[in-house]
C-alpha cells in the first residue's frame, strides 16, 4: 500500500466570538417541536462534543501530522461548562429533541463526565419523558468508567473499533493501542448492564476492508450491533480520497456471502444506518453510507461543538455562536427562538451535492474537524 503524505494544515476552529450570530428575532414564539427547515426537515436529535482532545490519532480523523503538540486545542474556559450544556440540552428538548449523543474528541477524557451525564439524565421532554442519552467512545478507558457511566444514567453506548487484527488497528489508531483493551472495555460495559451496545467500524478500502467478515463473525450472536461506516470526507486534514471508500453495498455483499443476511426495516424514520438481520436469527449489522447513499433529505440532527457553536451539518464550515448567547444573560425563551430561527433557515445538503458531482470528489471547501464538531 502506498502511504499518502498529509499536508500540514491548521484545521478550521472558530476562535472566540467568531461564529455566526444566531438571530433571536423581533417577536418571541412559544417553543415547539415542529420547526421545519427550508427542506422540510424537523429537529429531533443533538450531538454534543464535550472535548476536542483524543488519546488516539486515527489517521482518518486526527492524524498525527496535524494534531501534534503544537495544535491549538481549546482551553478550559472556552469549553461549555456542564451547567451550560445541561441548560442548552433542556432548551433543545423543549424544541422536540429527544435523543442526545455525547461525543468528541474522546468524551471519556472530559473530567467528571459522569457528573454531566447525571445532570442530563434529569432533563425531561415537555411530555415528561427522560431523554435518550447515549455516547460514542473509542473504548480505551471504558473499563475504568463503565460503572460510573451506568450509575449516572447513561442508557446506551457506541464503541468505535476498526478491526480485530492488532497490526491493522494499531496502524489506524496510530498510538499503538491494542484491540484487546477495547474488547475489554466493551466487556466491562456489558458487565455493568449496558444493553444495546453498538460497535462502529470505519471501513477504509485497502486498509481494513479485509477485516469486515472477521468483525461480523466476532460480534454475530453477541447481542452487540456492528455497524460499518463509509470513510467520509469530514474535516480538511484526513487526506480523503474516493478511491478509499468501500461502498456499503459491497460490505453487505461480503458478509452475505458467508453469513446470509436479509434487509430489516428502519427502527424509526431518519435512522442513518440501514439494518440487516442475519437469516439464522443471530442478530443484525448496519451500514452507514454517508458517501454512496446520502441521507441529507431526512437529517434531523444538529451538533454543538466543544465551545458551544451550533452546526447544522457534519460538513459545515460555519457554526452559530450559542456560547456567547448563553453567556450574555439571554433567557431560555430567547435562546429557544434563536435555535428555531437557525434551524428554520437551514438549507444544507452537502453529501447530496458531493454525490451529484460526477467525479464524486469532496467539494473542496474547507470544513471543521470532526473532533471539534463531534463525530
Ligand atoms: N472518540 C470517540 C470515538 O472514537 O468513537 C468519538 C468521536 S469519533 C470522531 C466518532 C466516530 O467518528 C468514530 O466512530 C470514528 O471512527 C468516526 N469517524 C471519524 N472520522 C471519520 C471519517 N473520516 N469517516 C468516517 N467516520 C469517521
Amino acid at each position: 500500500m502506498v502511504e499518502k503524505s498529509i499536508p500540514k494544515v491548521i484545521p478550521i476552529r472558530i476562535d472566540e466570538g467568531r461564529g455566526l450570530t444566531p438571530s433571536i428575532g423581533a417577536q418571541l414564539h412559544t417553543p415547539h417541536g415542529n420547526t421545519q427547515d427550508r427542506r422540510g426537515r424537523i429537529l429531533r436529535d443533538l450531538r454534543i462534543s464535550v472535548t476536542d482532545r483524543c488519546n488516539f490519532r486515527c489517521t482518518y480523523c486526527m492524524p498525527k501530522e496535524v494534531f501534534d503538540q503544537n495544535y491549538p486545542y481549546l482551553s478550559h474556559k472556552e469549553l461549555l461548562s456542564f451547567e451550560e450544556i445541561t441548560r442548552l440540552t433542556s432548551i433543545f428538548s423543549s424544541l422536540g429533541v429527544e435523543k442526545i449523543r455525547l461525543t468528541g474528541g474522546e468524551p471519556l477524557l472530559r473530567k467528571n463526565l459522569e457528573v454531566l451525564i447525571d445532570m442530563l439524565a434529569q432533563v425531561r421532554t415537555p411530555e415528561g419523558k427522560p431523554l435518550d442519552l447515549t455516547l460514542t467512545t473509542n473504548g480505551s478507558i471504558l473499563r475504568k468508567k463503565a460503572a460510573a457511566l451506568k450509575a449516572a444514567g447513561l442508557q446506551r453506548l457506541t464503541v468505535s473499533l476498526d478491526g480485530l487484527d492488532d497490526v491493522i488497528f494499531k496502524k489506524m489508531n496510530d498510538v499503538d493501542f491494542p484491540v484487546a483493551d477495547v474488547l475489554d472495555g466493551i466487556a466491562a460495559a456489558q458487565e455493568v448492564g449496558f444493553a444495546n451496545i453498538k460497535v462502529n467500524m470505519v471501513v477504509k478500502k485497502g486498509t481494513n476492508d479485509h477485516e469486515i467478515v472477521s468483525m461480523a463473525k466476532h460480534f454475530k450472536g453477541s447481542g452487540i450491533i456492528l455497524r460499518f461506516i463509509e470513510f467520509m470526507d469530514v474535516g480538511s486534514s484526513n487526506g480523503w480520497n474516493m478511491a478509499e471508500v468501500l461502498p456499503s453495498k459491497e460490505v453487505i455483499a461480503r458478509i452475505n456471502a458467508v453469513f446470509p443476511l436479509e434487509a430489516a426495516e428502519a427502527n424509526y424514520s431518519g435512522e442513518v444506518a440501514q439494518r440487516w438481520h442475519y437469516q439464522d436469527g443471530s442478530g443484525e449489522v448496519g451500514v452507514i453510507s454517508s458517501v454512496t447513499q446520502t441521507f441529507c433529505h431526512e437529517c434531523t440532527r444538529a451538533r454543538i461543538s466543544t465551545d458551544g457553536q451550533m452546526y447544522l451539518c457534519l460538513f459545515a464550515n460555519e457554526g452559530f455562536d450559542f456560547k456567547t448567547l448563553l453567556r450574555s444573560g439571554k433567557s431560555d425563551l430567547e435562546i429557544a427562538n434563536a435555535i428555531m430561527n437557525t434551524w428554520a433557515a437551514r438549507d444544507d445538503h452537502y453529501s447530496e451535492i458531493r454525490g451529484s458531482n460526477t467525479a464524486n470528489q469532496s467539494t473542496g471547501s474547507r470544513k471543521v474537524e470532526m473532533s471539534y464538531i463531534g463525530g
